[in-house]
């Protein structure tokens, strides 16, 4: 799950990491009644949408006083900002963060986050800080120093030295990043964080460390003991079909492409996309609806593909372990009946009942394509949609 910047550095702050001062808005009315809250003339005004690449997109603007401010405020709301980040299809700018504005001296880049592989924790550190980070990555990795952490109680001084080395940083400086990494080792850890990126982190004019952005991901399957966490899900964020997905547990996916995969086992969804793809397709999505899903909830799952306008053809493809064939042919069918399938359906069923689930699948009147295998099944419903 991830959440909104202002939402980001509320934790950094309860964390002690330094943040500005800054206030969030629904409403363009809330600036006039809020604004007295923040001690400078000059603020920044950051678009709050669950997507990097702002500043680039005209989601991050300086302004020099309140009128200015109301000015650009009203240009940015209900904007569709376009960023590198979002897609071509964008997203609406529903609040806006009014931060007090920082005179920066050195952008750098900080970030930390789980490492699968080693499972370790990995920061990562770089002088090169600001907006494109990705692009130093690829032209210049040497200058991106990664450090990875034995899961420990207390994060080790030699680990510090090494993250915070590309900075040179004076000795004030320093007692400051120790207690930033310090932070975010501990953010990571209390709250479930996946991630927690600072870029820019900044050294002002003054000589101080300041946050100056910040994004946290957060572990989707440790939100349940974290409901503080949970409360700061911004719904208008979210797909609309991953959201009705998470309401019936079926792990959904949208992608792009045309071809609507209805599987189970997460394993086995990721092999059904690699062989449509093999066979010149793309598949429009990932799903798993499960080890043992009810009639219901696989007429739920598939109406669900079905509600992607790019789906031309749709591919069935389960293994029955704890899942049975038949009832999964019993819920395909109750659901292509009730909202009049129109795209071709390639179905491959083997595991428990698989017999039944044939024999379902055949008796009803839906034009059904079946097949033997997996490579079969792909096979089949790139043809038909050709
Ligand atoms: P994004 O990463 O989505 O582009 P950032 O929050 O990193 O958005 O802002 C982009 C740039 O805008 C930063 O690299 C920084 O130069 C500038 N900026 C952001 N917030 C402030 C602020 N409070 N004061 C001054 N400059 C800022
Ligand atoms: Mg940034």
């Amino acid at each position: 799950m991830n959440i909104h910047e202002h939402q980001a550095k509320e934790i950094l702050r309860e964390f002690g990491a330094p943040v500005s001062n800054g206030i969030v808005i629904l409403s363009l009315e809330e600036i006039k009644k809020e604004i007295f809250k923040l001690k400078t003339k000059k603020f920044v005004l950051k678009a709050q949408i669950h997507a990097g690449g702002r500043g680039k997109a005209g989601g991050v603007k300086l302004v020099n006083d309140l009128k200015e401010l109301e000015v650009e405020a009203k240009k940015m709301m209900n904007k569709v900002l376009i960023t590198h980040q979002t897609g071509s299809e964008g997203k609406k700018v529903k609040r806006l963060y009014i931060e007090e504005a920082s005179e920066i001296s050195k952008e750098f880049y900080l970030s930390c986050l789980v490492d699968r592989e080693t499972s370790k924790i990995a920061f990562i550190s770089s002088t090169e800080g600001g907006m494109d980070i990705e692009k130093v990555a690829i032209e210049a990795p040497k200058k991106i120093i990664t450090t990875k952490i034995e899961l420990n109680n207390e994060i080790a001084k030699e680990d510090i030295e090494k993250i915070i080395s590309p900075y040179e940083l004076d000795q004030n400086q320093k007692d400051e990043a120790y207690k930033l990494v310090k932070a975010l080792y501990k953010i990571l850890i209390e709250k479930d964080a996946s991630l927690i990126e600072i870029n820019p982190l900044i050294i002002t004019k003054k000589g101080n460390l300041l946050c100056l952005d910040a994004k946290m991901n957060f572990d989707d399957n440790a939100i349940f003991r974290r409901p503080e966490i949970l409360e700061l899900r911004d719904l208008n964020e979210e797909d609309p079909k991953e959201i009705e997905a998470s309401k019936h547990d079926l792990a959904y996916i949208k992608l792009d492409g045309s071809i609507g995969c209805m599987v189970n086992g997460a394993g086995l969804a990721m092999a059904t996309m690699d062989i449509i793809k093999l066979h010149g397709k793309e598949p429009a999505n990932f799903l798993d609806v499960g080890g043992g899903a009810s009639k219901e909830k696989v007429s739920a799952a598939f109406k669900l593909i079905l509600s992607d306008k790019n789906v031309k053809g749709i591919l069935i493809n389960i293994f029955g372990g704890i899942m049975r064939c038949d009832v999964l042919a019993q819920g395909v069918v109750n659901a292509a009946k009730e909202i009049n399938l129109s795209v071709p359906l390639v179905v491959r069923l083997a595991g428990t009942n698989f017999k039944e689930g044939k024999e379902i699948l055949e008796k009803s009147d839906l034009k059904i394509l079946s097949a033997s295998d997996l490579n079969d099944a792909a096979k089949k419903i790139v043809e038909v949609i050709k």
